[in-house]
C-alpha cells in the first residue's frame, strides 16, 4: 500500500486528509511539505495493507453528476447588519440560519487563535458566526470526519460548508444521507497555512506589534474595495493593503501559491456533487439588485439544495440569472499554473515571504507596495492610523 502514497503525485492529493480518518489501524500520519502544505504519510510498520485509503482517495478520479440545465441566482440578505459580516451576499449565514433553527448542526472554517484555519462544528449562532467570512488559507479537516459521521448516526440534520474538495471528501465518508448538506463554493485554489503564518509575521514587522484580529475581505471601505487586508494589533495599531500592493493577496490572486491540487482541479464546473454552489457576483449585478455592499452567486445543484433555498427565500433578495453569461473562470477550467509560480516558490522557500516581491509585483507595483507600507509603518509609529486609512480610500477611488 505504501507504494500508492509514495507514487501520489501532489498535483493528486487536495490535502482532504479523509485517508487518515478512514485508516483502520491508524497508520496514516501527516507531514508539512517545505511549501507548508499537509500531506499524508504511511507508517509502514503500522499498514495492515487493508486499501482501505487507496478505495477513500478519489480526487483525481472525480465524476461531477452531468446536468441538463444550470439554475442559478444573484442574491443578497435582506439584513444589512448581516450582509456586512459576510464576504459576499450572505448565503452562508442563510443556509446555516436555516439549519441551526431546524435543530440541526454546522460545519464550518474558522481562524483560531494561532491563526490556523481549522474545520470546527457549531451547534449555536456564535460559534457558527466564527466561521463567516471568507479565509485565503488551505483549511485543515482535523477530526472532523468522525464528528459529522457521529452526528449524522445520531439523526442529526448537518451542513457541511467548505471547498469543492473537502465536501467531495465528506460525501465519500458517509456515503449518501438525507441529513447531510453540503454547501461548496467557485473556488480557484488554497495557499499553505505556513505561507499565511509567515504574511503574518510580515505585518508585524510593519505594524510593529502582535497580530490581534485578522480579516480577508473587509467591507471597511465598502463592497466594492472588499478584496483587501485588515489586521488589527494588539498596541492599536492597523495594517490595511488594497490587494494589488499585499504581498499575500496579489500571490494568491495571481495563482503564484495555490496548492499543487488547485491548478488539477476536478471541480471547475457547473456540475457540482454538492447540494448548493455559492460564490461572488461583482459588476453590473449590483445594480441589479441595489446592493453596493455585496452580493452571492448561487447555483442550486439538487433537490434537496432547491428544498433548501425555498425556505430561505424570505432572507434574500433573489433574482434568477443565466449563468452563462456570468460565468466565472472557475466555473470552466482549474486556475492555469503561472510560469513564475515554481521560481515564486524557490524564492520563498530561500528568502522567505519578502524574497517573492520581484516575482508577485512588477516595478511601478514594488514602488506602491514601498510607499502604503512606509506610511503604515509612520502613520502606526504616530498614533494616527485614520490618516493612513483616509489616504488609503483617496488612492483608491
Ligand atoms: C480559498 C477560497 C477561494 C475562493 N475562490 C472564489 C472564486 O474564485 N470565485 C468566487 O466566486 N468565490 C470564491 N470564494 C468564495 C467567496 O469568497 C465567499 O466565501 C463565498 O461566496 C461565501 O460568501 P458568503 O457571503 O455567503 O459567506 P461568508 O459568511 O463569507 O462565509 C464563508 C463560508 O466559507 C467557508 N470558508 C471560508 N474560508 C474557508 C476555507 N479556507 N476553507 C473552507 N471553507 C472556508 C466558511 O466555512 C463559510 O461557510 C473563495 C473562497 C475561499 C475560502
Ligand atoms: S486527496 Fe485526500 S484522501 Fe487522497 S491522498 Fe490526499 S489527503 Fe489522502
Ligand atoms: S492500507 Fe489500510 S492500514 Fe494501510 S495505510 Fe491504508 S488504510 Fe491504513
Ligand atoms: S481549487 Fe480545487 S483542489 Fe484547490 S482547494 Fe479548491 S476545490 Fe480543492
Amino acid at each position: 500500500m505504501s507504494s500508492f502514497f509514495s507514487t501520489l503525485n501532489e498535483a493528486d492529493c487536495c490535502g482532504c486528509l479523509g485517508c487518515v480518518s478512514v485508516c483502520p489501524n491508524s497508520a496514516i500520519g501527516v507531514i508539512t511539505n517545505r511549501k507548508g502544505f499537509l500531506y499524508p504519510q504511511i507508517d509502514e510498520t503500522k499498514c495492515i495493507h487493508c486499501g482501505a485509503c487507496v478505495r477513500f482517495c478519489q480526487f483525481s478520479n472525480t465524476i461531477l453528476p452531468p446536468k441538463d440545465k444550470v439554475e442559478s441566482y444573484v442574491c443578497v440578505l435582506n439584513n444589512k447588519y448581516e450582509l456586512n459580516s459576510s464576504s459576499s451576499g450572505g448565503v452562508f449565514f442563510a443556509v446555516s440560519d436555516y439549519v441551526l433553527k431546524n435543530g440541526g448542526v454546522v460545519y464550518g472554517a474558522v481562524m483560531d487563535d494561532d491563526f490556523y484555519v481549522r474545520i470546527t462544528r457549531a451547534d449555536n449562532v456564535n460559534e457558527r458566526n466564527q466561521m463567516r467570512r471568507t479565509k485565503y488559507v488551505q483549511g485543515i479537516m482535523g477530526d472532523s470526519y468522525d464528528k459529522i459521521k457521529k452526528d449524522i448516526l445520531e439523526g442529526k440534520i448537518v451542513l457541511f460548508s467548505g471547498t469543492p474538495c473537502q465536501c467531495l471528501a465528506v460525501k465519500q465518508y458517509l456515503g449518501e444521507s438525507d441529513n447531510l448538506i453540503l454547501l461548496d463554493f467557485i473556488c480557484h485554489g488554497v495557499p499553505s497555512p505556513q505561507v499565511f503564518i509567515d504574511y503574518l509575521e510580515y505585518v508585524e514587522k510593519i505594524t510593529k506589534s502582535k497580530v490581534k484580529n485578522f480579516y480577508f475581505r473587509s467591507k471597511e471601505f465598502g463592497h466594492v474595495h472588499s478584496q483587501h487586508s485588515e489586521a488589527l494589533c494588539e498596541n492599536g495599531a492597523t495594517y490595511y493593503m488594497m490587494p494589488s500592493a499585499d504581498i499575500y493577496y496579489k500571490s494568491f490572486l495571481a495563482n503564484l501559491m495555490s496548492r499543487e491540487s488547485c491548478y488539477n482541479c476536478p471541480f471547475a464546473s457547473t456540475e457540482r456533487i454538492t447540494d448548493i454552489t455559492m460564490g461572488d457576483a461583482w459588476g453590473s449585478v449590483a445594480k441589479e439588485l441595489n446592493s453596493l455592499n455585496g452580493i452571492s452567486t448561487l447555483i442550486v445543484n439538487s433537490e434537496k439544495g432547491r428544498n433548501i433555498i425555498n425556505q430561505i427565500m424570505d432572507s434574500m433578495e433573489f433574482k434568477q440569472v443565466e449563468i452563462m453569461d456570468r460565468l466565472q473562470p472557475q466555473l470552466k477550467y482549474p486556475a492555469k499554473k503561472p510560469i513564475d509560480s515554481n521560481i515564486w516558490w524557490q524564492k520563498y522557500i530561500s528568502k522567505g515571504l519578502k524574497g517573492t516581491k520581484k516575482i508577485s509585483f512588477s516595478p511601478k507595483e514594488r514602488m506602491i507596495n514601498f510607499s502604503m507600507e512606509s506610511m503604515i509603518r509612520i502613520c502606526n509609529y504616530i498614533h494616527k492610523p485614520e490618516i493612513y486609512k483616509k489616504f488609503l480610500l483617496k488612492f483608491w477611488k
